[in-house]
């Protein structure tokens, strides 16, 4: 019988793993190697979708990863973690436009929600926008996406756990497992401690492929690096999630901007100290795009990243690396090999966390959840040598 359980890596997925682990009784030990929410996690985009996902089993574990946030937000409603409202897109060409048209078929054939908005309906969401910047028609509406605080929600998750009793060991990196009759027996952290366990979850993100070969697994992962731009306050009302051709944005909190674009991430590149710094002419040609969009941006009459009277201040920038398996999809659930090791690792955690980690919790507790997990088993990369990408 499981009793106690070692979860690897205090993110979204550790957190949503010890909360269910904890809400049916078990005694949790969350160890990460640096602070809760300091991996991935903190330096994500954070939008709820399923848009235009492959294949059908993937597009639907993500809209139950959207409705898990949902009940989780009803059942916490001064939680302040979790924002609806949708997400608007448009092209900027008639190859783009077509590409969204395809992807708008595509969800709506899922049974997906997805409107087609004209420029006047998009500005009653959004009046912030400059209308120049908005095609008349062919602006499609996602209604039920939205985005998700991670660090306020890992929060939560990881107080409820701890407050059932879970330990919280931060500071600590796992640095060799105990294998032994098939099965891992304990866990050792670079302190020297050591954790006796039932079960073990591999919850390490972007380092999952390590934990994995501490327990003499190769889990194939091709992850990515993404730059996320952090402004200040800034003096416009932005209420969702916005993807425009040379921008994508969302509300950050505090009358923050989080801003994106697929054309900054090539931009990060290790420094000398090791970190990662990012080419500012790409920030740049960023916040150029969002004043663009944003008029209001554009007299923020304060100290910024450019000097002057036109524009926005940048408050950080983050590198986040992304955690994507071999194939692009996600890999859950138990291992066959080893029993008692299972992994919860995937791009797009933020949407999937809460369901995926349930589903994860509930079969390390002994509960059947194959259905569910088949399509994203481990086993599947071993015998795919090629890995060759799979989403879309
Ligand atoms: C730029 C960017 C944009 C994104 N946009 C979205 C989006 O819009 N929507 C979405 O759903 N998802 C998005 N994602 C993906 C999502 O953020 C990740 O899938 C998710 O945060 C991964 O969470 P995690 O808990 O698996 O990993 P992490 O948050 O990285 O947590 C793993 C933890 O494991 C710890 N750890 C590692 N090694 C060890 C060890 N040896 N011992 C102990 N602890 C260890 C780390 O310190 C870390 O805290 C984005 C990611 C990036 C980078």
């Amino acid at each position: 019988m499981v009793r106690q359980v070692v979860v690897v890596g205090a993110g979204v997925y550790g957190a949503a793993v010890a909360d269910t682990l904890t809400r049916r009784g078990a005694r949790v030990t969350v160890v990460d190697a640096g602070a809760a929410a300091g991996g991935t996690s903190g330096a994500t985009f954070s939008w709820l979708n399923s848009c235009g996902k492959q294949p059908r089993a993937y597009h639907d574990l993500r809209v139950a990863g959207m409705a898990a946030h949902r009940r989780l937000a009803a059942e916490v409603p001064a939680g302040g973690w979790y924002h609806d409202g949708g997400n608007l897109e448009w092209a900027a060409d008639h190859a783009g436009a077509e590409r969204l048209r395809r992807k708008v078929a595509g969800v709506l054939g899922y049974g997906y929600e997805a409107r087609w908005l004209d420029r006047a309906e998009a500005l009653r969401l959004e009046p912030d926008l400059a209308p120049a910047e908005l095609p008349a028609d062919g602006i499609a509406w996602f209604p039920a996406e939205g985005w998700v605080d991670p660090i306020r929600l890992i929060g939560h998750l990881l107080s409820a756990s701890t407050g059932r009793g879970a330990e919280l060991v931060d500071g600590d990196a796992v640095t060799d497992l105990e294998v032994a009759g098939g099965l891992v027996r304990a866990v050792r952290l670079r302190s020297g401690r050591r954790l006796v366990a039932d079960a073990v979850v591999n919850c390490a993100g972007p380092q999952a492929a390590g934990i994995a070969a501490l327990a003499g697994l190769a889990l194939p992962m091709r992850n990515t690096r993404g730059v996320l731009i952090y402004t200040a306050p800034a003096p416009v009302a932005v209420s969702r999630v916005v993807h425009a051709p040379r921008v994508h944005l969302r509300p950050d909190g505090g009358g923050r901007l989080l801003l994106h674009s697929p054309d900054v991430d090539d931009a990060a590149y290790p420094s000398e100290t090791g970190e990662f710094a990012v080419d500012r002419s790409a920030v740049e040609a960023v916040l150029d795009a969002v004043r663009a969009l944003l008029p209001g941006l554009r007299t923020m009459p304060v100290e910024s990243i450019r000097p002057g009277p036109r524009t926005v201040t940048v408050e950080s920038v983050r590198v986040g690396e992304r955690p994507i398996p071999g194939d692009g999809l996600p890999v859950l659930g138990r291992v066959v090999e080893l029993p008692n090791f299972h992994f919860a690792v995937s791009h797009s955690g933020a949407t999937l966390c809460l369901h995926a980690g349930d589903l994860v919790a509930r079969e390390v507790l002994g509960e059947d959840v194959d259905d569910a997990l088949a399509a994203f088993r481990f086993e599947r990369l071993a015998v795919d040598p090629d890995h060759s990408p799979k989403i879309q």
